[in-house]
């Protein structure tokens, strides 16, 4: 632990809260952006010459094609998995990579300076009683990260990492000794601990849900068997985007990233976003993958940052049937809705459109009927007629990757 380190997570700290309690409204808020973005282009214009920052468009695609022109330093992809291996990339820089499906998954680079930034807003928005209460932070994810390893080293807190991918026997007994306070990890993961809590004996006072979707039979199991309300953090290689309130709203963090939207539908969007606040590596005017849901209304906890009712899903497991696309959210409330004893499922669509409905083992045959017809109905609504085959849950995966509940299958 050095000392600058835990001075500057103290700083960050310091400074997200205040920005709350400054930017109480939106025309504050987007003064505030204005400010911040005007900065950000004078850096753009000095550090990246060959971009320029009022008309650059990126995604990871054109990130990874050519990695070294969105660093300060030019770090090259290669570079980066060089240091991952070695565990040096260059001096006061941290590297990582996103854990992403094979083939996708995304690099990147922070500063030292960036990384406690990170951690004093994430602290100022998710805990913001660190500094009086010593707090025991389990992160469960699948992915280690230099960004969680930046807890430890400002002395403020305890952060213990667990590998998602190990799946839970493999350090359930390790999570006991620790007794985390706080617990963030993806829904099935908590939702383990809820179903395994009689072994478990753990007793957080906060649980935060993040990296893959939110479902409502997840919350419940989850809330019910902690008596905790969850959380919610949405993050991403691309940075900390947002972060649930006392109300339980998720806020996006337009304190640090400006969000434009792309509309996918009269409901969903896409969105694109410039991190004002990073300086080592741009992220500008960068399309996510994601579908967020966004909320019409202002949040009661006073609040002027938008508010996300739910990240839906990702925009490329959209069902697409010729030129009729068919959303996440669509296909998740068909079964969802069918009947109260379903709490999990899958629907896929393979790359011949044909439609898999995936349901537990144990479920009740009428119940399955049900859940077929109404999601044979919501294909109707849209003039959609696909094949679609009955399966049973493989849970044989579960804890190796990504859990996305629909899904557009690549092969
Ligand atoms: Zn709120």
């Amino acid at each position: 632990m050095s000392f600058s380190a835990r001075q500057r997570v103290f700083r960050a700290f310091v400074r997200a809260r205040w920005l709350a309690l400054r930017l109480r409204t939106r025309p504050a808020l987007l003064a505030h952006q204005e400010r911040q973005m005007g900065q950000w282009r004078q850096h753009v214009i000095e550090s990246f010459p060959h971009h320029d920052p009022d008309t650059l468009r990126m995604n990871k695609a054109d990130l990874m094609a050519d990695f070294a022109a969105y660093n300060q330093e030019r770090l090259s992809a290669d570079d980066v998995r060089h240091g991952l291996e070695t565990g040096y990339v260059h001096e006061d820089v941290a590297c990582g990579i996103s854990s992403g499906t094979s083939g996708n998954r995304g690099l990147y680079v922070i500063t030292d300076e960036e990384r406690y930034q990170w951690l004093g807003v994430i602290l100022a928005k998710a805990l913001p009683e660190v500094w009086r209460t010593p707090q025991r932070v389990a992160v469960i994810l699948p992915q280690n990260s230099a960004l969680y390893q930046a807890g430890n080293q400002s002395g403020w807190l305890r952060v213990q990492f667990y590998d998602l991918r190990d799946g839970p026997e493999q350090w359930a007994d390790d999570l006991t000794d620790f007794d985390p306070t706080t617990i963030v990890a993806p829904p099935k993961i908590l939702r383990w601990l809820a179903e395994n809590a009689d072994r478990q004996r753990i007793s957080p006072t906060r649980l935060y849900a993040a990296a893959e979707t939110l479902e409502a039979p997840d919350r419940t199991i989850i809330e019910d068997a902690f008596g905790l309300h969850l959380g919610r953090i949405y993050m991403a290689t691309e940075g900390l985007l947002g972060v649930s309130c006392n109300r339980g709203s998720l806020h996006l963090a337009e304190e640090f990233v400006k969000f434009d939207f792309d509309w996918v539908s009269n409901l969903l969007a896409t969105p694109i976003i410039t991190d004002f606040s990073r300086r080592y590596q741009l992220m500008a005017g960068y399309r996510m993958n994601d579908l967020l849901h966004l909320e019409d209304e202002p949040c009661p906890c006073g609040s002027p940052l938008q508010v996300v009712r739910e990240v839906v899903g990702r925009q490329d497991d959209v069902f697409w049937f010729d030129t009729v696309m068919v959303t996440p959210d669509i296909l998740r409330n068909a079964v969802l809705d069918a009947h109260p004893e379903i709490d999990d499922f899958r629907v896929q669509q393979r790359v011949d459109g044909t439609i898999i409905l995936r349901l537990p083992a144990d479920l009740r045959e009428e119940t399955r009927h049900r859940a077929m017809q109404s999601l044979q109905a919501a294909f109707q609504r849209r003039s959609l007629s696909p094949s679609i085959t009955l399966e049973t849950i493989s849970r044989s995966d579960l804890f190796e990757r990504k859990l996305r509940r629909v899904e557009r299958l690549r092969t």
